[in-house]
């Protein structure tokens, strides 16, 4: 590894000699229960070795089945992505050595991809969309995993040994292509981190995959080049300049990272050109703590892989009926659903980003199906529950669904406040109940005896007697200073061991005043 920092240029002074151009390529690790060739399972983080076969570990005389629920989703991520369909398409081998691919080649397609020539529309933060054009999307198999031990990076080199795990090896992929985007100029890293996203929700959205870049079921390399700035990036003159060197950042994990590396690679081409170097063709190594890339290996465009069509598999050759079937089940464009979500549920901007942030937005459309308001859907789900989702370090849905809480368990609760049988700081102690595995919220709330007293009587002499201990206060109330009354309420509330109706506690003690 080179132990020299690279130069870089500042940003700004970059895009105003150079045009930014940027290929991603994205892996797609499917959620199919089986391999792309064989039967083993596909879970994540089973003992090594355990989900493996004569077929995915490459043995002398295994043969590959095609698994057809994964060229259903290959076809569906196709149309997603607006793209042709082919009618007939073979797999290809790729030829090449790596300790963690027991065939020696990959089982991948190449000229004869099952989608090409598509499109997918990008969201930017200012609310205008970047077209980023599909070049095509291909079927292939995943490696196995290499781990290496003793060294300080995890990296083979300073190793003193490596490991292999093939649990990974034939689980399903679809890598997806885009041609050269230029155009977006200084928005260059923006548009890259908007397009994962919007493949991210996209891919959620068919259901195909759990895209979790962490776990690496969503894998993004990004290519980059710079071409001498003669014009406005989506000027003919700019279109018209030839592209320049491409370097490959490979697996960058996270929607950042891509923003990141892609502005790092454009700041480094440019302090390389500007110095009347040239860039040297190869892939890189982003580094998330040093916010920098490392070289990694020269590739050239003619790296041979010796591609050849698979002779153990048949052709995959989906009918039109079967392709139309498929795209009848698409679901609705994730961006125009988010349009239509914040509409119905009133939500502001600033709400509906929360709530897009958390991964909430498909749990709170159940829970107003359930029955829910809105607001107090938004309420619970980003509140409480987030909070302690958070302390446990999991997002809001695995966490809920550990701990047994449904979109019907959140719009019972809110039922029960909305009702007036409980107030919020009982509902919160149902929700405890709830999360310790007490029951639902009714069953929890009539165990634990939570109920807003009904009895005005009672309410009302607590409020007397809470009046007549604080004359000073009671006094500011009645001389207009509502806000005062605040102090009041609480002391209500204390009185009646917090099974008061706060709402109700308010009004009597304004009334008593003078003034309501
Ligand atoms: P490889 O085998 O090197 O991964 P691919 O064709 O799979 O090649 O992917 C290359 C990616 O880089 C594509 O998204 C392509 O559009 C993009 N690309 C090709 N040439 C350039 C260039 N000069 N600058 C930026 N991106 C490029
Ligand atoms: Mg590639
Ligand atoms: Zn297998």
């Amino acid at each position: 590894m080179s132990t020299t920092t690279d130069e870089v240029l500042g940003y700004d002074e970059a895009l105003a000699s150079f045009d930014p151009v940027m290929g991603l390529e994205v892996h797609v690790e499917l959620g199919t229960a089986t391999k792309m060739f064989c039967g083993c399972a596909t879970g994540f983080g089973a003992e090594p070795n355990t989900q493996t076969c004569p077929v995915c570990l490459g043995l002398p005389g295994a043969l590959p089945v095609v698994n057809e629920a994964a060229v259903e989703s290959a076809i569906r991520i196709g149309l997603a992505l607006n793209c042709e369909i082919a009618s007939w398409c073979r797999f290809a081998r790729k030829n090449y050595f790596y300790p963690d691919m027991p065939k020696n080649f990959q089982t991948s397609q190449y000229d004869e991809p099952i989608a090409f020539e598509g499109h997918l529309d990008v969201e930017l933060d200012d609310g205008s969309t970047y077209r980023v054009e599909i070049e095509r999307a291909h079927m292939e198999e995943d490696t196995g995993k290499s781990l290496h031990v003793g060294g300080s990076t995890g990296r083979i080199h300073g190793a003193d040994y490596s490991l292999v795990d093939f649990n990974r090896a034939g689980i399903p992929l679809i890598e997806i292509v885009t041609k050269p985007l230029a155009g977006a100029g200084e928005r260059a890293p923006e548009v890259a981190r908007a397009y994962v996203a919007a493949l991210r929700d996209l891919l959620r959205a068919l259901d195909v995959s759990d895209v979790k870049m962490e776990q690496g079921s969503l894998r993004c390399d990004a290519n980059v080049s710079l071409r001498p700035k003669v014009g406005e990036p989506t000027s003919a003159e700019q279109a018209n300049v030839p592209l320049g060197t491409r370097t490959e950042t490979k697996n960058v994990n996270s929607l950042r990272s891509i923003e990141r590396a892609v502005r790092y690679e454009i700041c480094r081409h440019a302090a390389i050109l500007s110095g009347g170097g040239s860039i040297l063709q190869e892939t890189r190594h982003w580094h998330e703590d040093t916010g920098v890339t490392t070289s990694g290996r020269p590739k050239s465009d003619a790296d041979d892989y010796r591609y050849f069509p698979e002779p153990d598999l048949v052709p995959v050759a989906p009918t039109a009926e079967r392709i139309e079937e498929l795209r009848a089940t698409l679901p609705e464009d994730p961006a125009a659903r988010r349009r239509r979500l914040q509409a119905d549920w009133g939500y502001s901007d600033l709400e509906m980003r929360d709530v897009l942030n958390a991964g909430a937005a498909g749990i709170i459309e159940e829970t107003v199906a359930a029955g829910a308001s809105a607001g107090g859907a938004k309420k619970w789900w980003l509140g409480e529950i987030s909070r302690r989702a958070n302390e446990q370090a999991q997002p809001l849905a695995d966490y809920a669904a550990d701990k047994g809480v449904t979109p019907a368990t959140v719009a019972e609760l809110e039922g029960l406040v909305k009702g007036g049988r409980l107030n919020d700081s009982m509902a919160r102690q149902v929700l405890d109940g709830v999360l310790a595995g007490e029951g639902g919220p009714t069953a929890v709330a009539d165990a634990r005896g939570l109920q807003l007293v009904r009895d005005d009587g009672a309410l009302e002499a607590a409020v007397d007697k809470v009046i007549a201990a604080n004359d000073a206060i009671a006094q500011k109330v009645r001389d207009g200073k509502v806000q005062a009354a605040g102090a009041l309420i609480g002391q209500v509330m204390k009185e009646m061991n917090g099974q008061a109706d706060a709402g109700k506690a308010r009004e009597l003690i304004l009334a008593r005043l003078g003034a309501s």
